[in-house]
């Protein structure tokens, strides 16, 4: 299926000069949705994953739907202060600033093998602190999936060494 049918693109947003993917169309669709976390669950390995683990706020989208439907875990990846109780954090530098992305203590064993899910790779610093986060805490990441990948912004580089596959790619 065509899945970039479904995309929009959104100029100046969320500030001016930003072509923004706008993947809601997507994950609105009847059609597209579901067609969507099939093609990706068919996609994976064979090896059991014991956790599928998403980041805020679409990665949660993509990611519980699809540990609903390999029928499995979800467990999210948020921005710092959300998560109750005790967590482990992790900073990293953003083009302005930092962030920090945190993750409830407990909540992947040792070992676990974990897919990681988001909606979009752009420069990769969001996806390689999570990634970083998840190893931290003994996760086994098997590969992480995007659905979208803008290319020449330095993701896959900043990724380099690991596993990660993107269903729709942007120049
Ligand atoms: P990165 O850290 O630069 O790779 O940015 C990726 C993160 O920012 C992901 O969590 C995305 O949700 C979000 N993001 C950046 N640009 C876009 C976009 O054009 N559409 C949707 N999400 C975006």
């Amino acid at each position: 299926m065509d899945f970039g049918k479904y995309v929009r693109t959104v100029p100046d947003f969320p500030k001016k000069g930003i072509l923004f993917y706008d993947l809601m169309p997507l994950f609105g669709s009847s059609e597209g949705f579901p067609r969507l976390i099939e093609t990706i669950a068919e996609s994976l390995p064979t090896k059991t994953l014991a956790h599928v683990a998403g980041i805020e706020a679409r990665g949660f989208i993509v990611g519980a739907a699809l540990a609903n439907r390999l029928g499995i875990g979800f467990v999210p990846i948020r921005k710092k202060g959300k998560l109750p109780g005790a967590v482990r954090e992790l900073s990293y530098a953003l083009e302005y600033g930092q962030d920090t992305i945190a993750i409830q203590d407990g909540a992947i064993g040792k070992g676990a093998r974990v897919l990681l899910v988001d909606d979009l790779l752009a420069t990769g610093g969001t996806a390689k602190a999570a990634l970083d986060l998840l190893e931290q805490v003994g996760a086994d990441v098997l590969e992480t999936v995007f659905v979208a990948e803008l290319i020449g912004l330095g993701g896959r580089e900043r990724l380099a060494g690991r596993k990660i596959r993107s269903l729709l790619t942007y120049h």
